[in-house]
């Protein structure tokens, strides 16, 4: 935590400043200490914690199965032994291309040589009355799920806003756990902006069988309050649910406000080239907020928000930094636990036009295998972890295989990649 005088106008430079402690920020401190980068170093974060894994937010630390100290990235003590400078509970709410500045919410101010934006994103709220009563609830931050875990005895049922991952995976948790859940989704269908039907409609099925009532394409008009407190959702068609504690899950948009301001180009994300540099001098942006063109899909620029595109990223801006330039081409890939399945995917399946389902569906171990003209683009595999990891070959080299022999599970996926 940065301790500051009253009046304290001095500017602390760093040879590199990240803004964003995160997954990216982390990551691109560490791979600078790695290839031998020996100077001054200064991660800025606005959380108050030290930088940690942000998937089990929704997962087992929502679940209580698992411990914070496990989550951290490194241990604390790390970062002052490799001499990176750690400026916790520090919002950076401008930045100053010309004079190489940042300044904080709280007046500090910072100078940088090379400044790495990895802010990540910002949840949205819900826009509708009664979105910001106690009891509403993101899941993007440590305190966010502590308010959660902290308000949940009180309560019977749950409305989970969103059926994206986040929501899901809440979703099963807060079964596991005992929770009456409600979860409304505006689509049709659940996970329809990152998957196919085969996957939805599986999940779907998965979430009604674990209890969970699920309402699909219903829209939330209202959270309804009883003394100030979130006491239930009203949707579109006028239908009301009580439930005492309401989760939102619906997306993020990226955290490139001081960024934009300064004169980077972009809009839903600052664009940056394949070396991950924004268009401001010696400015990288890496992770969430990054808009870039990805090789996987067919050089769509796009954000990708996923632990590994943050952590390659940020490889990737530490290398041009040390003047060992390497451009970021690395295969995406993701996963997401919810009840016992498993669901790892690899490659994007943005754009596909046909689909092979391998596996059964009944036996809860099976993969969707996207296609654009006849090539393997993407893998959803819910447990079937050799599938995902033989079909990545697949997606690497762009295959073109018979479908007839995805299909097959008695044809394994690297014999089709020869
Ligand atoms: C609940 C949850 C579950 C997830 N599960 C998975 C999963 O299973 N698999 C997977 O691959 N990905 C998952 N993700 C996505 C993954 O965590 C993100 O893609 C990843 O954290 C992105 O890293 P980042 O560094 O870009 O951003 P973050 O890790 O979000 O870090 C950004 C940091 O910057 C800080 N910050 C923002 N603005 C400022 C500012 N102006 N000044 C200073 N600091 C600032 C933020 O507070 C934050 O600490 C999940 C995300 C969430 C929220």
């Amino acid at each position: 935590m940065a301790v500051r005088e009253a009046g304290d106008n001095s500017v602390k430079h760093f040879d590199v400043a990240i803004v964003g402690a995160g997954h990216g920020g982390a990551q691109a401190a560490i791979q600078l200490r790695q290839l031998g980068f020996a100077g001054s170093i200064g991660l800025i974060g606005a959380e108050a914690e030290p930088p940690y894994e942000r998937p089990p937010l929704s997962k087992d630390y929502l679940a209580g199965e698992k411990e914070f100290a496990r989550m951290l990235i490194r241990p604390e003590a790390f970062w002052a032994e490799r001499g990176v400078a750690l400026h916790l509970g520090t919002n950076i709410v401008a930045v100053d291309a010309s004079t190489r500045e940042l300044t904080a919410e709280d007046g500090a101010r910072f100078g940088y040589g090379a400044l790495i934006w990895a802010a990540g994103g910002t949840p949205r709220r819900l826009s509708c009355a009664g979105g910001d009563l106690a009891g509403v609830h993101l899941v993007r931050r440590k305190s966010d799920v502590d308010s959660i875990r902290s308000g949940l005895d009180a309560v019977e049922r749950v409305a989970v806003i969103g059926g994206g991952y986040i929501g899901l995976e809440a979703a099963a948790v807060l079964r596991k756990v005992g929770k009456e859940v409600v979860l409304v989704e505006a689509l049709d269908r659940v996970l329809a902006r990152v998957a196919g039907p085969e996957i939805s409609r599986f999940y779907e099925s998965e979430h009604r069988a674990h209890g969970v009532d699920l309402r699909l394409g219903a829209k939330v008009a209202e959270i309804l309050g009883r003394e100030s407190r979130a006491g239930g959702i009203r949707l579109q068609d006028g239908t009301t649910i009580a439930a005492g504690m309401a989760i939102v899950g619906i997306g993020a948009d990226a955290a490139v406000g001081p960024l934009l301001a300064a004169g980077a180009a972009g809009a839903n994300g600052v664009e940056v080239d394949a070396l991950c540099r924004t268009s401001l001098p010696d400015v990288y942006a890496v992770g969430d907020c990054a808009a870039h063109r990805n090789r996987f899909a067919g050089g769509l620029r796009l954000r990708l928000e996923s632990v590994q595109n943050a952590h390659d990223q940020a490889s990737t801006a530490a290398k041009a930094i040390v003047g060992r330039p390497e451009p970021y081409e690395a295969i995406p890939w993701f996963w997401s636990n919810q009840y016992d399945l498993r669901l790892q995917t690899v490659g994007l399946s943005v754009g596909y036009d046909s689909t092979v389902v391998r596996g059964r569906r009944e036996e809860r171990s099976f993969s969707v295998i996207y296609l654009l003209e006849g090539r393997v683009i993407a893998l959803d595999c819910v447990n079937a972890t050799r599938d995902y990891v033989q079909g990545r070959k697949l997606v690497e080299m762009g295959a073109v295989v018979d479908p007839g022999r995805l299909a097959d599970p008695a044809v394994a996926l690297k014999a089709l990649a020869d």
